[in-house]
């Protein structure tokens, strides 16, 4: 039987880190590359024909729209390339949330598109780079896995791009899904998916932009003022508040964003929960947009997408975020 065919690219972050030593704390982000990552793959006997491009060698805190761009292009150009299976992408865990949302809003799930990190560097003692690496490749390889849309990998779990988040700032298990937790379980030799793949046959969500508009987010805090709003929205073209609980904030600060003149999204600085519609804000007074299930970075990135792709009216950004 022929081996799954699957495309790594890599971007950086710590399952591409070295620390120099097994138990230093410190460690340098990005710095094995592709063709070692998948020599070190290849060396755990997958049985999978693995290539791969190195899109960059950086943290994921730095990555942006030019890293964004060239893994959609590679990728999507790709798709229908009978000689690949699927693709894995190799990030830092600080932003995979974003990435992993933004190719997930855009891309056709036609084929496995993997997300995957670490958190411990390659040469530290109890590293989970080549465990996370060996089931995303797993999990890449599996016809069962197109139709879900981008899926990221941490800890023998799968989790939907619009689900995920990392939830701690260290330990190997920092990653958790809301609404939903895991979709699957997965090991290097097992993948167990907890319901059909929703989105088979489906096409993709969104028109991939030219550029996406700058959307600042705003954390709400006690003592916020209007003037905090003032600073942050210069040259905005859509503004996503971290709110306070159900996506509160001042009345003043609310006020001021009613005013501002651009579309509005309240999410919630809290970990879990979803802001709802008219529930302690009037949205349909103010003429804000409820993020709902999506957190603030997700928010932004949707509110993005929306916005690149001429959509402005509220009732039809709230029915696309209603959606998620
Ligand atoms: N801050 C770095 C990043 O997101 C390292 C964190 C990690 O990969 O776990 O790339």
């Amino acid at each position: 039987m022929n081996q799954p065919r699957i495309r790594i690219l890599a971007t950086g972050g710590t399952i591409a880190g070295s620390a120099g030593s097994a138990i230093e704390r410190g460690y340098r982000a990005g710095e094995v590359g592709v063709v070692e990552l998948i020599k070190a793959a290849n060396e755990l006997g997958l049985a999978r024909v693995l290539d791969g491009s190195q899109v960059s060698a950086i943290g994921s805190q730095d990555i942006g729209w030019q890293q964004w761009n060239v893994l959609y292009q590679s990728i999507a150009s790709e798709m229908d390339n009978r000689r690949l299976d699927g693709f894995v992408i190799t990030h830092g865990t600080d932003t995979a949330e974003e990435t992993a949302f933004l190719l997930d809003l855009a891309l056709a799930p036609t084929k496995p598109v993997v997300l995957v990190g670490a958190m411990r560097p390659a040469d530290a003692v109890g590293s989970d780079g080549m465990r996370n690496l060996a089931n995303a490749v797993r999990v890449a390889s599996d016809p069962g896995a197109a139709g879900r849309g981008v899926l990221v990998v941490m800890s023998d779990q799968v989790f939907a791009a619009i689900d995920v988040r990392k939830a701690a700032t260290s330990g190997a298990e920092a990653f958790r899904g809301f609404p939903r937790g895991p979709i699957a379980n997965v090991t290097p030799t097992s993948l167990d998916w907890f319901g059909p793949a929703e989105r088979a046959g489906r096409g993709a969500q969104f028109e991939w932009p030219a550029a996406l508009p700058r959307v600042p987010i705003l954390y709400a805090y006690a003592g916020m003022d209007d003037a905090d709003v003032a600073c942050m929205l210069a040259g905005a073209r859509g503004v996503v508040l971290a709110g306070m609980g159900q996506g509160n904030a001042p009345a003043t600060v609310l006020e001021a964003l009613a005013r501002a003149g651009v579309p509005v999204v309240r999410s919630t600085r809290v970990d879990q929960g979803s802001v709802d519609r008219n529930l302690e804000v009037d949205d349909d007074a103010f003429g804000f947009v409820a993020a709902r299930g999506l957190g603030p970075a997700k928010a932004r990135i949707l509110l993005q997408m929306l916005l690149a792709n001429g959509v402005t009216d509220p009732a039809a950004m709230q029915s696309a975020f209603d959606r998620r």
